[in-house]
C-alpha cells in the first residue's frame, strides 16, 4: 500500500515507524525541518526549545520506545530546580530527580525527531493544501501551488485538528469531529543574555499571570553556554493577542516576566517570539483513532488525547496498530 502521512511531529513519526514495513510510506512536512511542536530554534550564541519543554514517560510502550534513544544520549534527564510561582511569589521548590524523570532531547528537543526520522522518506517544505480522489480510486495530494504530489491508497493527517479539517475532504467520516476540536494558542518568548541572571530555579510554573511557564533553557543538558530564558504565555492571553503586533506582545511578556522574577529582562541582547496558533487541545479526552476504512482516510495527533508528547506518541501507535490489522 502507498501511504501518505501529513506532518512529521511525534505522532506522525511514531505512526510511520509502526506501520507494517511492506508499505510505501511518504511523509509530507510544510516546515523546513521535522519535529512539529517539538522544536528548537538556534541563533549564533543562543538556543531555545520554543515548543515542548520536556516530557515524562508513564506508559510501558512509550518507555520501551525511548529506551534506545536514552542509551544514545539523544534523550537525557533534566534534573531542574523547579519552582511554583503565584502572585509573583515562590510557593514551593524542589529538584526533579530519577524517581520521576523529566526528559529532554540533547542537544535540543528537535534532535529526538531528527534521530527518529533518519530512515524515513520525508518531503520537507511541502505544505499539503488539499487531496482529491482520482479515477484509479487513489488519493492525489496537492501542495499550495496546486502541484500533484502523486497517487496514494491511504492519506493520514497528523496536523492539528483544525488544519487536518481543512486538508481532508468532507466525505471523511470524522470531518465534523475535527471541526469540533478547539485548539488554543500560546506565545513563546525567547531571551538570550550576555550575563547569566542569578535565579534559584531552572524551571518555573506560573499562576495568576499572563505567562504560565519560564525555563532557563541553557540549564538543560548539552546546551550552548549562552544564558537563555524561554517564556510561555497563557493560552488565554495568546488567544486574545495572537493577531496583535509582535513588538507589543514581546514588550508585554517581557514586563510580566521581569515583575515575576525580579530582574529587568528587557536588557536581553537576543529577543525572539513565536506564536503557536494551535498549541494544545482545549479539553483533555481519550478518543479512539479516527479511521475511515471505506475512504482510506485517517487523522491523529495529541489532540485526540491530551497536549503532551506521550499522548501524541500514544495516538500514533494506536492508529498504526488499527491500520496494520486492516492491511
Ligand atoms: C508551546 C508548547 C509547549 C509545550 N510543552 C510541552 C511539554 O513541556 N511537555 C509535553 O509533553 N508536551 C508539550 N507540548 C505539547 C507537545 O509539543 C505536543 O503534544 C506534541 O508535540 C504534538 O505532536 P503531534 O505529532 O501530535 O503534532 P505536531 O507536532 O503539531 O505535528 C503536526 C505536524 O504537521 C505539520 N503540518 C501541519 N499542516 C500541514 C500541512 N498542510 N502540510 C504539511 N504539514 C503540515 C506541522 O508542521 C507539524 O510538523 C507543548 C506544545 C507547545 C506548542
Amino acid at each position: 500500500m502507498k501511504i501518505a502521512i501529513i506532518g512529521t511531529g511525534i505522532s506522525a513519526i511514531t505512526l510511520a515507524k509502526h506501520l507494517k514495513k511492506d508499505n510505501f510510506i511518504t511523509l509530507f512536512e510544510k516546515s523546513r525541518d521535522v519535529g512539529g511542536r517539538i522544536s528548537t530554534r538556534r541563533s549564533k550564541l543562543y538556543e531555545f526549545d520554543h515548543g515542548a519543554q520536556f516530557f515524562t514517560a508513564k506508559n510501558k510502550d512509550f518507555k520501551n520506545f525511548i529506551a534506545p534513544i536514552i542509551k544514545k544520549n539523544i534523550i537525557q534527564r533534566w534534573d531542574a530546580r523547579f519552582a511554583e510561582f503565584k502572585n509573583n511569589m515562590i510557593l514551593r521548590q524542589h529538584t526533579w530527580d530519577s524517581e520521576y524523570p523529566h526528559y529532554v532531547g540533547a542537544p535540543g528537543m528537535r534532535n529526538i525527531l531528527k534521530h527518529l526520522s533518519d530512515d524515513l522518506n520525508i518531503k520537507l517544505n511541502t505544505e499539503i493544501h488539499n487531496i482529491t480522489k482520482n479515477n484509479n480510486d487513489c488519493w492525489n495530494l496537492f501542495n499550495t501551488n496546486g502541484e500533484n504530489l502523486g497517487d496514494y491508497d491511504w492519506v493520514i493527517s497528523t496536523a492539528p485538528a483544525p488544519q487536518s479539517a481543512s486538508i481532508l475532504p468532507q466525505i471523511y467520516k470524522y470531518h465534523s469531529q475535527l471541526l469540533n476540536k478547539k485548539m488554543l494558542g500560546c506565545f513563546s518568548l525567547m531571551l538570550g543574555f550576555k550575563e547569566p541572571l542569578n535565579l534559584s530555579w531552572d524551571a518555573a510554573l506560573i499562576s495568576e499571570a499572563d505567562i504560565s511557564w519560564i525555563s532557563v533553557n541553557s540549564s538543560k543538558p548539552m546546551r550552548p553556554k549562552g544564558f537563555t530564558l524561554l517564556i510561555h504565555s497563557t493560552n488565554a492571553w495568546a488567544d486574545k493577542n495572537i493577531n496583535n503586533d509582535p513588538e507589543k506582545v514581546k514588550k508585554h511578556l517581557i514586563e510580566v516576566t521581569s515583575n515575576i522574577i525580579g530582574h529587568d529582562t528587557s536588557v536581553a541582547e537576543h529577543i525572539d517570539l513565536h506564536g503557536w496558533r494551535y498549541a494544545n487541545i482545549e479539553k483533555q479526552e481519550d478518543s479512539n483513532s479516527l479511521i475511515d476504512y471505506k475512504n482510506k482516510l485517517a487523522s491523529c495527533g495529541d489532540w485526540l488525547i491530551h497536549g503532551r508528547i506521550e499522548s501524541a506518541f500514544k495516538a500514533g501507535l494506536m492508529l498504526a496498530k488499527s491500520i496494520n490489522k486492516e492491511l
